[in-house]
């Protein structure tokens, strides 16, 4: 495992950052999303699971851009794909014929999908599902659970990291607002639920029957540490939305096309009445999207429900996505992915049960989370998850880096893997692990 060198060169670049941009940074993940450093590194150049900084330190990618580049970074299948359509048109703001063809695509993988529509992120697509949801309903309130992120915009820009001070009891939680800025009207509009507690669950619905617009979460909850559903969880919330008549949304915008071709309404055969996608979907550029049946798609091709957007499912866009779902229609790319998952997740258990390191590895293989639980039992939820030691993943990520892997800086987020890893770098992968573990 090579030893880095230095990173002044990220740190030149960060000083330079603040001057003109907020903050330094055009997103705040990106703030702590790599290096045992007060600044973020500058990366480069990637190619497949590899990246390198602008000092030339390279790393094992297990980040890719937050799931996004699923193929692996320049993916040769996406450069051959894009790079005729640089000398004859990226966007033209028309329909074409690719969006066509990737939402006909969408259809055949995806079990919810009667209708699509195709957005550029994951917060512009989730603002249409719960749109879609409210026009058809004629309802106002969203009902999410307490944790599940699912985008930066108004809509539900609630509780996603509240403190117990600010959330109240764990049971029945307070709708809290993530920062400044968000109106007490979108507060009002969100109902707040702990996660995998059905009794929980069946109170609020009740307590709030005839007045839900819709229902939605994180199937797998990537922005808890790839917190898993409970065994019939899943199964229940779609049996009760069903039975309380409130559209069911899920917000696979990590989940999509990685966790399998249907994503995790295929993995669990449990079926939404919406979703919503994003990340995987474009393989490293930006597209989004949510689909849906044909009812609560319908006010939306009558044109009575809005939603729009200039960037929509531009040529270069669609492309992309089109070629990155063909690829991961091929069950050897998904299949080694979670396979090449798995064996990490396997060395990170095998390294801590003999350091003797509490700690839960959650999650599937193509996306996981290591989490230094008290007990090392895996979390049902966002209270337990706070309860996990942050700073020993901190160190953890930090030793990982400096034997060359880079991983997800936050801890309540998650690794990914990319179909383009190879043998060697999961093997590297689990040596690093192991030394990062000795040295915990
Ligand atoms: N939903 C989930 C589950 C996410 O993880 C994210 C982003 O991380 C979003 C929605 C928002 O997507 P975007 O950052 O593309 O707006």
């Amino acid at each position: 495992i090579p030893a880095l060198g230095a990173t002044d060169t990220s740190r030149a670049w960060f000083d330079r950052a603040r001057r003109s941009l907020a903050g330094g940074i055009s997103s705040p993940a990106r703030l702590t999303s790599t290096g045992p450093h007060p600044y973020p590194l500058y990366l480069r150049e990637g190619s497949g699971a590899r990246v390198r900084d602008v000092d030339g330190n390279e790393y094992i990618d297990h980040l890719i851009s937050y799931g996004c580049a699923v193929l692996g970074h320049a993916s040769p299948l996406l450069a051959g794909a894009l790079a005729p359509l640089l000398t004859t048109g990226t966007m033209f703001g028309t329909c074409t014929t690719e969006e066509v063809e990737l939402a006909e695509r969408i259809e055949a993988m995806v079990p919810c999908a009667e209708l699509v529509r195709f957005a550029n992120s994951g917060s512009e697509a989730v603002q249409g599902a719960v749109r879609a949801a409210r026009g058809f309903t004629g309802r106002s309130l969203v009902l999410k659970f307490e944790g599940h992120y699912h985008g930066w915009s108004d809509t539900l820009a609630v509780s996603n990291r509240p403190t117990p001070e600010q959330a109240g009891p764990a049971a029945a939680p307070r709708s809290v607002p993530h920062s400044p800025g968000i109106p007490p009207g979108v507060v009002d509009d969100v109902v707040v639920c702990p996660w995998n507690d059905p009794d929980a669950l069946r109170t609020v619905l009740a307590a709030h029957r005839g007045r839900l617009a819709a229902v939605i979460c994180e199937p797998i909850v990537a922005n808890n540490a790839c917190t898993m559903p409970a065994p019939g969880c899943l199964e229940l919330l779609r049996e009760l939305c069903t039975a309380y008549g409130v559209p069911l949304i899920f917000d696979e915008v990590c989940t999509g096309f990685r966790t399998g071709p249907g994503g995790a309404q295929g993995l669990y055969q449990v079926v939404p009445d919406l979703a919503v996608f994003a990340k995987a979907l474009g393989g490293g550029v930006p597209i989004a999207a949510f689909a849906g049946r044909r009812a609560l798609m319908e006010p939306l091709a009558e044109g009575r429900v809005k939603h729009g957007g200039t960037y929509n499912a531009s040529p270069l866009c669609a492309t992309a996505a089109l070629t990155t779902l063909r690829a991961l229609a091929d069950p050897a790319t998904t299949g080694w992915m979670e396979e090449a998952g798995r064996r990490i997740m396997a060395a990170v258990r095998r390294a801590a049960h003999d350091r003797g390191v509490p700690c839960a590895v959650q999650g599937v293989g193509a996306m996981f989370q290591v989490v230094f639980t008290p007990d090392g039992a895996p979390t049902r939820n966002y209270r337990e998850l706070l309860a996990a030691d942050r700073g020993r993943y901190d160190v953890f990520r930090h030793e990982l880096l400096r034997r060359g892997v880079h991983v997800n800086a936050y801890g309540a987020a998650c690794w990914f893997v990319a179909a383009a890893v190879t043998e060697d770098e999961v093997a590297a992968t689990c040596a690093a692990v192991d030394g990062a573990f000795a040295a915990l």
